[in-house]
């Protein structure tokens, strides 16, 4: 099938109220823009070199979300037009987005990253840092980052029901968190594999990429 034929099978049955980052890392920027083509204009990349490439050859309407782990050194180059960091996994990070968004005049969206998998290799808070975090009165001073919710991976398994176990917990801790910080409205959760089960577990942002680009090298 045709990037356009994948693009739109997904986006026939996602639900309204879920939003569809196209993951569009180490493509070209032809393949993006067919999906520009037809409509869609949220794509997420893991590297911000690639993503500022990106941003600076397409049109400027493109909401451009950064869905990898990131460096401080890194923000920087993408403060000035980043729509919504997905993988804010240290207070070191959130400092330097927040000084960085300061200097260009901006906002930030941010979502903090809980370590709900397994594996000890993927990045992210466990609940009582990310509370820790959201209670500390220096983070409360920031005036340019907004944490609009939180961003969670799955293990990586074919044990679908350890990955709606993982999904639940985010969930869980999503709709506590919601009563008390009216900012939080986005729960990042769901890639090719499992994007099915993340939204029947309350997902409100899938990020696809293979499903809709083709495989990667
Ligand atoms: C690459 C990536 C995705 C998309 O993965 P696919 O399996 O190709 O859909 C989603 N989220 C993150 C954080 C990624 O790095």
């Amino acid at each position: 099938m045709s990037i356009k034929e994948n693009l739109s099978s997904i986006l026939n049955t996602l639900p309204e109220s879920v939003t569809l980052v196209a993951v569009s890392k180490t493509k070209p920027i032809s393949d993006l823009q067919q999906v520009y083509d037809e409509g869609h204009r949220i794509f997420g990349e893991n590297r911000v070199q690639e993503m500022t490439e990106k941003w600076e050859n397409m049109p400027k309407d493109i909401e451009w979300h950064m869905i990898g782990h990131l460096q401080r050194n890194k923000v920087k180059y993408m403060a000035e037009y980043v729509s919504l960091i997905h993988g804010v996994d240290s207070p070191r990070l959130l400092a330097e987005i927040n000084k960085q968004a300061k200097k260009c005049k901006r906002t930030i969206s941010c979502l903090l990253q809980v370590h709900i998998a397994e594996e000890d290799t993927k990045f992210g808070f466990n609940e009582k840092e990310l509370l820790a975090l959201l209670e500390n009165e220096e983070f409360k001073t920031y005036k340019h980052v907004k944490i609009i919710g939180l961003m969670g991976m799955a293990t990586f398994t074919e044990d679908m029901n350890q990955v709606r176990r993982e999904f639940k917990s985010l969930k869980s801790l999503f709709s506590k968190l919601e009563n008390n910080y009216p900012n939080f409205t986005t729960l990042s959760m769901g890639m090719s594999g499992d994007y099915k089960i993340a939204i029947e577990e309350g997902s409100t942002m899938v990020r696809i990429g293979s499903s809709i680009f083709g495989k990667r090298n």
